[in-house]
């Protein structure tokens, strides 16, 4: 048996003063039309990264509008992780290296997988490369053969390495559906006739994103050691060269020789992502001895609360990936009222709304330029960010990932 992951209790109906009565409605009532379905989410793992952030949210949502849903999470040992890993960056358009040793390895942990699958669900979504294996040696199992397979991938598909899509095409191409974060993901290898866009969300009431007051955020804040008497900038991203993390300590000691300030870079630890540890230290070797940037973690008692409280009191939120599938945190901050300069690729360039709610930007000089823009105009900053809520309220929560979701399933399976 896979780990079944538990998720608490939500109800839709606490959404309403955000999203209307009617938008509630509308969802039970597509609900009812697939709720005799049995719907399994099927994850590399429950914790670290946006798809999890996401599952702990979706998946009680499913539950409260009356789906019967649940959530697993395969198995794999460093190995598998490591060869994933490397197919994740190659996907992503990076020199990567799959040896065929790293293949076999995919594939004896994706049989495996595939043994322990134990469900009677109906639509079984997959999510990113880690699962997108398990239908094919289902298949050859002779299992759930009448099962809807669903391949979700979150990952920044703009420009992938031919031959990472030549590992995965064969296995994707058995999907009855899959689903991107960005148009500019679809591949012609790696779709199925039932292709659709759904784009990632944030839930607005989470601990992570929800109000709280200043008091408590004083407390938090304490808690791990961070002052606010200089202005801060902040990143919060796993260690992963696609986040760039040495880049950001670049582009803030520019801005420090203008402006003085403090540099937070806030970065869980994702169990399935075993360069986390590697990167962690090659960031706090870049940082050096500046005691004004702050590498914290959830190792180091940074969770969900105190996230929040740090993108609260941030002046500007930077997000400098190389590439980006989504990025969540982009929206957490935006909808916390800042404004986010972040480079123009993937899923940053769909939340940005450039020179609006923030700014989209190509290199380290134009960061620098915005963000000593940002913290010198202060008012403007304000205005911005009131217009990044704005956007994440109509675009980027929860409800609406619930409602496009609901409607993937509609298409496929009922
Ligand atoms: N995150 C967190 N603590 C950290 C770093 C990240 O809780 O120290 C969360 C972050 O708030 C976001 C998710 O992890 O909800 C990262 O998702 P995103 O889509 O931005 O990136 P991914 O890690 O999936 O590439």
């Amino acid at each position: 048996m896979l780990n079944k992951i538990p998720v608490g209790h939500k109800s839709i109906d606490d959404y309403s003063s955000i999203i209307g009565f009617d938008y509630i409605q509308s969802l039970k009532q597509k609900a009812s039309k697939i709720n005799k379905l049995k719907i399994l989410h099927l994850s590399s793992t429950a914790y670290g990264g946006g798809v999890s952030e996401m599952l702990y949210t979706l998946v009680p949502l499913m539950k409260s509008i009356g789906l019967d849903v649940s959530w697993q999470v395969i198995t794999g040992d460093e190995e598998f992780f490591i060869t994933t890993k490397n197919l994740h960056n190659g996907l992503q358009g990076a020199d990567f290296i799959i040896t065929d040793y790293m293949v076999k390895a995919y594939k004896r942990r994706s049989k495996e997988n595939a043994k322990l699958l134990d469900t009677d669900a109906d639509v079984i979504i997959c999510h990113d490369p880690q699962t997108a294996a398990i239908p094919y040696f289902c298949d050859k199992l002779d299992k759930y053969k009448k099962t809807a397979w669903i391949w979700r991938c979150h990952i920044d598909l703009t420009c992938p390495h031919s031959s990472a899509v030549d590992l995965i095409k064969d296995y994707v191409n058995q999907f009855d559906g899959t689903v991107f974060s960005s148009p500019n993901y679809i591949k012609p290898e790696l779709k199925t006739d039932n292709h659709y866009i759904v784009y990632p969300a944030i839930d607005p009431l989470s601990p992570k994103n929800m109000d709280i007051s200043s008091h408590t955020i004083n407390e938090l804040l304490s808690k791990v050691g961070i002052k606010t008497d200089k202005p801060v900038l902040t990143q919060v991203s796993r260690f992963d060269p696609w986040k760039d993390p040495l880049g950001v300590i670049d582009v803030y000691r520019e801005v420090k020789k203008d402006i003085d300030l403090q540099l937070l870079m806030v970065a869980s630890m994702a169990s399935d992502d075993p360069e986390g540890w590697h990167y962690f230290e090659k960031t706090a070797r870049h940082a050096g001895n500046d005691l004004d940037i702050h590498l914290l973690s959830n190792v180091y008692g940074v969770g969900n609360l105190e996230v929040n409280a740090i993108q609260k009191i941030s002046d500007v939120v930077i997000q400098k990936s190389v590439r980006e599938g989504f990025g969540l945190v982009v929206s957490e901050a935006l909808w916390k009222g800042k404004p986010v300069v972040g480079t123009n690729v993937g899923g940053i360039a769909v939340q940005i709304v450039d020179g609006d709610n923030g700014f989209l930007i190509e290199n380290t000089t134009e960061a620098v330029q915005k963000i000593l823009w940002l913290l010198s105009h202060k008012q403007q900053a304000i205005k911005m960010g009131k217009k990044g809520k704005q956007y994440v309220k109509q675009n980027f929560i929860s409800p609406r990932n619930l409602m496009d979701i609901i409607d993937v399933i509609i298409d496929i399976a009922a």
